[in-house]
């Protein structure tokens, strides 16, 4: 990508204007209509006013939007792939990546969509993206932090992209998100997701890691069956809301997360613990933990709960994808089972791993270290960061 951007950049600077290149806008004026499909995902309708926006914000030339039908015969931006996109010979990319390319004199901006609103995590927006690629590279428009004191948007009465653009471009992780605030405030909402989606953030596949014994086997059965919760000092303990733990060696425990893991709609099933602590101190579940697997907690040290928390996520997502194949199971590497296993041979292959650490203790020379270290050990379960 660096070679081509290179390419780009150099045909832009010896392109005499008017003969390499493409005035979407010269002198504050622009002949160019944005053109929308007749039946437009949201997400592409607002695509094409985020461009409409952004133009005229550098230039201050405003833009029309209209639908297909209504198209001019020339100087037309397609926002999303459409019949004209077909008839130029533009394939629609996958997920959620993008081509930007002229053909004729017409810029296409056409990416892998799908249904949802556009500041949704899961909504599928590689037209959206293309929008953003093509005012970056071409505008310099730059989303640094939410808010529009985090915006960079260079004022030009041109905007003028190459007159043979081929760009194809998209992200290399199919789930991109970062958390910034532990919990982010009301008045903050619309800045942060607006500002998460133009930063390039979002994913291609819903679901996530989320914590969920309470979720996958409830309290409910506690009076029935106080075996399948977690033992604390001898005696087994009902979980809080979404705290405390049950007993994952219990086989029939397996057994239900599986079915409610299996028959969930998400692409992507969280089978994580609960958060905090309290897990089973029963003598099975205890023959899963390895002694010599130690590791730094607090001022001192524990043992790490890793090899019994994956030998039951392990059995969940092998036992839920025998009753669903198309699902993944969502899994944290967080707190007690963070570091890689120390016995454990193997991870099923239906588990996608969360890395869940805190970007300020990464600040800390030692902390990184051991961070490197635990995503190297995790890499040789078959996903290499
Ligand atoms: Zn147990």
């Amino acid at each position: 990508m660096s070679r081509l951007l290179a390419i780009i950049t150099s045909a832009m600077l010896i392109a005499a204007p008017g003969v390499f290149a493409l005035d979407i806008v010269a002198d504050g004026a622009s002949d160019y209509t944005i053109v929308t499909p007749d039946e437009a995902f949201e997400n592409v309708t607002y695509a094409a006013e985020e461009l409409q926006s952004y133009l005229q914000r550098i230039s201050g030339a405003e833009l029309p939007i209209v639908r297909e039908a209504d198209a001019p015969d020339a100087a037309r931006i397609f926002v999303g792939p459409c019949a004209a996109s077909e008839a130029a010979g533009i394939e629609t990319p996958a997920w959620e990546h993008f081509t930007a390319r002229v053909v004729d004199g017409d810029l296409f901006i056409v990416g892998g969509d799908g249904e949802g609103r556009p500041l949704d995590r899961a909504t599928r927006t590689g037209t959206l993206y293309g929008v953003y690629g093509v005012l970056g590279r071409f505008g310099g428009v730059r989303w640094l932090w939410p808010g529009e004191t985090g915006e960079v948007v260079p004022a030009s009465a041109t905007f003028t992209v190459p007159d043979d653009l081929d760009l194809a471009d998209g992200p290399d992780f199919r789930i991109r998100s970062l958390w910034v605030t532990y919990r982010n405030p009301g008045w903050l909402s619309n800045d942060y997701y607006t500002w998460w989606r133009r930063s390039g953030q979002g994913q291609d596949i819903s679901g996530n890691a989320g914590h969920a014994y309470s979720w996958m086997l409830g309290d409910k059965l506690f009076d029935e069956h106080p075996e399948y919760y977690a033992e604390i000092g001898g005696e087994r303990k009902p979980m809080r809301g979404t705290h405390g733990q049950i007993c994952t060696s219990n086989p029939e425990v397996i057994e239900i997360c599986a079915q409610k893991a299996a028959l969930d709609s998400r692409d992507i099933v969280p089978i994580s613990p609960n958060d905090g602590s309290g897990f089973c101190e029963c003598e099975q579940c205890r023959a899963l933990d390895v002694p010599e697997a130690m590791m730094p907690w607090g001022a001192g040290e524990m043992v790490a709960l890793t090899d019994r928390i994956f030998t039951f996520a392990n059995q969940v997502a092998d036992r839920a994808h025998e009753i669903n194949p198309d699902k993944l199971f969502g899994h944290f590497c967080y707190t007690f089972f963070k570091q890689p296993p120390a016995e454990l041979e193997d991870l099923s292959d239906h588990i996608v791993l969360f890395f869940a650490y805190g970007c300020h203790w990464y600040r800390d020379p030692e902390m990184r270290k051991l961070y490197h270290q635990h995503i190297d050990g995790w890499s040789r379960y078959g996903n290499p960061a």
